[in-house]
């Protein structure tokens, strides 16, 4: 039950617990509190500790007797404050023995009515209090914490760091991100219940053990936790422990698996964000890493990071003084005897002023991180548009140019709007620019891209699905997906060429296709030899180092003036 639940039921009269060995004590309180609680009672530790188990959804008060034979009340207050479900329920003690009132409120007791029992307006005014200063901290609570895992939401868990660093000034402490690897994939195949149910295991445990360390943590987004504890902290020890004790609850035989980015030592100056940001390009460091899970931020990743500020600062002078520029990479088919060019894909490059020739592998993931793609792919889009139009105007003929969309794009409201005010403002039709969608946006999030997609091909657009293979797709999804060309990621050609010649999986891949009656692109194609055999299994269209790299447009006219003189 989270908090807003419980605070529903409050509408009702309040529960309250009254645990004393003696029957006289017991009924004297029940007679002062019958008309405005729900009670409960207890006569002794272990009795105490059930009944607050059975009841910890809808208690609101525990008035605890300290002195009781077996197990006393300080032994109760302390199993109750150290259990992570029961810490937040309030609990009033009983007491005679000032020295153990003191105690119990270091444990963390709310209040005490001291024995010989005061003036019985006394007791009901202490009684309401906390009761009524427990549900303002729980109101507050609700909007503190991530409804689904109960953790801290990231607001708040930066200012509790803030907090944490002011009472700990000479305390070194770590700050980690971690995430669960190809968390997509688990909400694809197992649904998203079963995916809220994993958050949940992971967040219950892995806050089992930060609070153990002395640290804290909270649920940032989706599948990311962020961990702030002193440094010393055993993250291996941390990942092994958490996963583990998943795995052994899931019925499953499919692992889960964590990978985990370490900020060290942060260096304070640096406001809370930044220090996750750099425990989450750690983490980022390792994401598709077979060699280990765990990343630290180091000297190599802090260069990157000023690299990619850098960039981020330039990018708005790029697009001004034209940086940016579009390669065109041609794509051949080679059913016939000789190879005919077909169509190019459109590559941008980044000519920048101190860093010299930038390939879009260096910029691409970050502005798709800040959303700056958007800016960038419109305006290749734009210039890939007029290439069309103007090699249109002077060879006669149109040579398609396939521009690639970003998975953020999927996203944007304006996207259809957008091509189609292109396709107009350049004079071309729809069915000139191909479309290029990488297969993992598809698994990201399914409906959404179908959607778009449905509604692009309807205006006449022909759509590729890039790098398949790398998204995880299940066949089933795959055969309801409204596509027309399967564009095969590099590392099939890679593997298929490898050591031990193999080309089975490229066999099965162009069925699928021949099933969606889609085409099939093989990208990546080096030699003579991987040319021959992709087109000895069916694959026709060949888009590679073999035919060309990535050239500027001049270089690429004489790819169109070839195919002009071969064809007359
Ligand atoms: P991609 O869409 O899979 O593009 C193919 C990449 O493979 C290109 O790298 C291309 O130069 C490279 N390539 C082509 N043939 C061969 C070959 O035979 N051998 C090898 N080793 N590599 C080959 P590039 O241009 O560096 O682009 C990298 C990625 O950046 C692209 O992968 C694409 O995902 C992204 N990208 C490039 N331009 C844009 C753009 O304008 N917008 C967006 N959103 N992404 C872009
Ligand atoms: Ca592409
Ligand atoms: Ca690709």
């Amino acid at each position: 039950m989270n908090n807003e639940e419980k605070l529903y039921l409050f509408n009702g009269k309040r529960q309250v617990l009254i645990v004393d060995d003696e029957e006289i004590n017991r009924s004297l309180l029940g007679n002062l509190l019958e008309n405005d609680y729900e009670l409960i009672y207890a006569s002794n530790g272990s009795e105490a500790i059930e009944q607050i188990k059975n009841n910890k959804d809808t208690l609101s008060l525990i008035l605890l007797d300290l002195i009781m034979p077996g197990m006393n009340g300080l032994e109760v207050l302390k199993q109750i404050k150290s259990d992570f479900q029961l810490k937040n329920l309030p609990v009033i003690v009983i007491t005679s023995d000032r020295e153990s009132e003191v105690e119990s409120l270091n444990i963390g007791a709310s209040d005490f009515i001291p024995k010989p029992y005061p003036q019985a307006s006394v007791i009901t005014a202490r009684i309401n209090r906390t009761v009524e200063l427990s549900e303002d901290r729980m109101i507050i609570n609700a909007t503190e914490c991530d409804p689904l895992t109960e953790l801290f939401n990231r607001e708040y868990f930066y200012r509790y760091v803030e907090q944490y660093d002011a009472h700990h000034k000479s305390v070194e402490t770590d700050a980690a991100v971690v995430n669960i690897n190809h968390f997509n994939t688990v909400n694809e195949r197992f649904g998203t219940d079963y995916g809220d149910m994993v958050l949940r295991l992971v967040a219950n445990k892995l806050m089992e053990y930060v609070i153990a360390s002395n640290g804290m943590v909270c649920r940032s987004e989706a599948d990311k936790f962020l961990v702030y504890c002193p440094h010393g902290t055993d993250f291996d020890d941390m990942l092994k422990t958490v996963s583990d004790d998943i795995n052994s609850r899931m019925e499953s035989n499919n692992r889960i698996r964590l990978r985990i980015g370490v900020y060290e030592k942060v260096n304070r100056d640096l406001p809370v964000e930044r220090r996750f940001d750099r425990a989450n390009m750690a983490c980022d460091s390792v994401k598709n890493s077979i060699s280990g899970n765990i990343g630290i931020y180091n000297s190599a990743i802090h260069e990157k990071e000023l690299f990619d500020e850098q960039l981020i600062e330039d990018f708005r002078e790029a697009i001004e003084k034209n940086q940016f520029t579009v390669y065109y990479q041609p794509k051949y088919n080679v059913q016939g005897d000789k190879p005919v060019l077909t169509s190019a894909e459109a590559l941008v490059r980044w000519n920048h002023p101190t860093f010299g020739f930038v390939l879009p592998s260096e910029f691409i993931p970050l502005f798709e991180e800040n959303g700056l793609i958007q800016k960038l792919d419109n305006y290749v889009w734009n210039e890939a548009a007029k290439q069309i139009s103007e090699w249109k105007e002077r060879f006669g003929i149109t040579i398609p140019i396939s521009v690639n969309i970003s998975r953020v794009d999927v996203y944007d409201p304006m996207l259809v709007e957008t091509f189609k005010e292109i396709v107009e403002k350049n004079g071309i039709t729809s069915d000139e620019l191909l479309l290029e969608i990488t297969e993992s946006a598809y698994t990201e999030d399914p409906e959404q891209i179908i959607k778009e997609v449905k509604d692009l091909r309807e205006l006449g657009f022909k759509i590729e699905m890039d790098d398949f293979g790398t998204g995880y797709s299940s066949l089933n999804m795959i055969s309801e997906l409204p596509i027309d060309v399967l564009k095969l990621d590099m590392q099939f050609v890679r593997q298929a060429f490898s050591k031990r010649k193999d080309t089975k999986l490229i066999e099965i891949i162009i069925e699928i296709a021949e099933y969606l009656r889609a085409a099939v692109v093989a990208e990546g194609v080096e030699t003579q030899e991987q040319m021959a055999s992709l087109k000895e299994i069916g694959c026709n269209i060949i888009q590679g180092y073999y035919f060309s790299k990535p050239v500027p447009p001049e270089v690429f006219e004489g790819f169109i003036k070839e195919k002009i003189y071969a064809e007359c």
